[in-house]
């Protein structure tokens, strides 16, 4: 198989995003971003430039990499994230690692109240619009070389054909299929699909294992075998 020689920049985005549905709430979701944090410790530990984009209430980033300006960036919502995709993924990175968990509905723009909401005995209903694909927008502006690895939570029974759906339809280069059980458990037993399809399976690791495996199997495959 082809081996890159060189360790490529990496753009890890991990964690949940809050979206805002007046001046103190939010809509959030329970991801922890421990898979990507702990890939972002994998790679610099394999000798990568890393750049992380983390969401909020989420463990802790890596200190050798808080140390550094820049390399750090946290993110509140999908319109933050969104936002520094479009400036992040034309600089340096070569392959992004899109481990966020983006919510898929917001308000839309402008109909968040700028003040806190009051209970009222009416109740609350909330019209929310569907967030944009991030990650399939990175796709789209992808530059020759560069790659896309999203990840895909669904239940075991499914997880394979939707991951295959998703991977297809978000264009990306592989997908990490993860299912929905292993959500919150300290353990993680994911495949690693293809665009070509061929399916890698590391087999029930810890998460720090997990993480070093992928970051391995990333910078060993170069576009031409993936
Ligand atoms: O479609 P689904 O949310 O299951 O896909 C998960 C993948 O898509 C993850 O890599 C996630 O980061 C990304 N995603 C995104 N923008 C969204 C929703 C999901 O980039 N609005």
């Amino acid at each position: 198989m082809p081996t890159h020689s060189s360790l490529s920049p990496l753009l890890i985005t991990a964690g949940p995003t809050y979206e805002p549905i007046d001046a103190v709430r939010f809509i959030g979701n329970r991801s922890s971003g421990r898979v990507g944090v702990e890939l972002a410790k994998a790679a610099i530990e394999a000798g990568h430039e890393v750049t992380l984009l983390l969401g909020p209430g989420t463990v802790a980033p890596p200190k050798s990499l808080e140390r550094q300006t820049g390399r750090v960036i946290r993110f509140q919502s999908s319109r933050d994230l969104e936002r520094l995709l479009d400036e992040q993924w034309r600089g340096a990175a070569s392959t992004l690692i899109m481990a966020a968990a983006v919510a898929d509905f917001r308000m839309p723009a402008g109909s968040s109240p700028a003040a806190k909401l009051e209970r009222t005995a009416a109740g609350l209903s909330l019209q929310l619009e569907p967030t944009p694909d991030l990650v399939a927008g990175c796709c789209a502006r992808r530059r020759p070389g560069q790659r896309v690895i999203g990840f895909a939570l669904e239940p075991a029974a499914t997880l394979a054909e939707r991951a295959g759906e998703k991977l297809r339809r978000k264009g990306l280069d592989a997908i990490v299929a993860n299912p929905l059980e292993t959500m919150d458990a300290p353990e993680i037993d994911a495949a690693l699909i293809w665009a070509d399809g061929q399916t890698e399976r590391p087999g029930r690791n810890s998460k720090p294992a997990f993480a070093r495996w992928l970051i391995q199997r990333l910078a060993r495959t170069t576009d031409a075998d993936a």
